[in-house]
């Protein structure tokens, strides 16, 4: 149990944590962890057999699989509208160990005392960011813009340097809508089409849970989709014991999003 690592390209190191991508991005004089996947296991140390920079972690959003990991870290940032899904998900994760403990926490083969420990951590501190707020690693200056409509502070690392857009789940071909955090698919469709002075920076999207990077174009296809959802395309049932809904599923894409939070 524990990581898998796979190099995307030079300086660029996919983290896998279960079915959770964790991005690490090398600079000249420091190094990023984009997302940080459950945090079950020691992330800095798995960063560290990669890289001898010094790291900071920023978290895409507050979910439990992107979010839980910050502890490990010095240096941590997030967008503070999602502050209020970081401490939902904080308790979540106490009820994760307190009540019916999982399958998928049984095969982690931890023991109660490591489960509470788990569940009780987080960072001393969290350095907020907004959209347009850069970070220097050195010969390579990232910048944050907002992806919002997954959650309300669901942030994109961009990269020009490797002219990736990391977007934790906020773009992505499995999209969930239907949380009561989520936006309605009207405001997804604004964050995307906001995207639009940045289509030239990236070639590639490294989302939260996919392996293999996806290509710009994408977004394109999520437009779209969102566009016939707005113009009154209907999905099938989608059943999920986390949060059910429908799921509309177009041009390579997949929605799941409730009917009464179209606009
Ligand atoms: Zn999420």
């Amino acid at each position: 149990m524990g990581y898998k690592t796979f190099k995307i390209m030079q300086d660029v190191t996919l983290i896998r944590d279960n079915d959770v991508c964790i991005y690490l991005v090398e600079g000249e004089n420091s190094a990023i962890v984009i997302d940080t996947g459950y945090g079950f296991f020691d992330l800095k140390s798995k960063a560290e057999e990669i890289t001898d920079k010094p790291l900071a972690a920023v978290f895409t959003h507050g979910h439990i699989d992107h979010a839980f990991g910050g502890h490990y870290f010095d240096r941590v940032f997030m967008s503070r509208e999602d502050l209020p899904v970081y401490e939902k998900h904080t308790d979540l994760k106490k009820q994760m160990v307190n009540g019916e403990i999982s399958d998928f926490i049984k095969k982690l083969g931890l023991s109660k005392a490591e489960l509470e420990a788990w569940s009780r951590a987080r960072p001393d501190k969290i350095e907020f960011v907004a959209h347009g707020d850069t970070f220097d690693i050195g010969g390579n200056l990232l910048e944050f813009i907002t992806l919002k409509g997954h959650t309300p502070g669901s942030i994109g690392i961009l990269d020009r340097k490797h002219r990736i857009l990391f977007s934790g789940d906020g773009v992505i071909n499995h999209v969930w809508m239907q949380l009561p955090e989520s936006g309605t698919i009207d405001e997804y469709l604004r964050t995307l089409n906001s995207l639009d002075t940045y289509l030239t920076d990236f070639d590639f999207i490294c989302t939260g849970h996919s392996k293999e990077p996806m290509p710009a174009d994408f977004i394109g296809k999520m437009k779209l989709t969102l566009s016939e959802l707005l113009e009154g395309a209907v999905g099938t049932p989608y059943e999920n014991p986390v949060a059910g809904g429908m799921i509309y599923r177009q041009n390579g894409c997949e929605v799941v999003y409730l009917p009464e939070r179209i606009k």
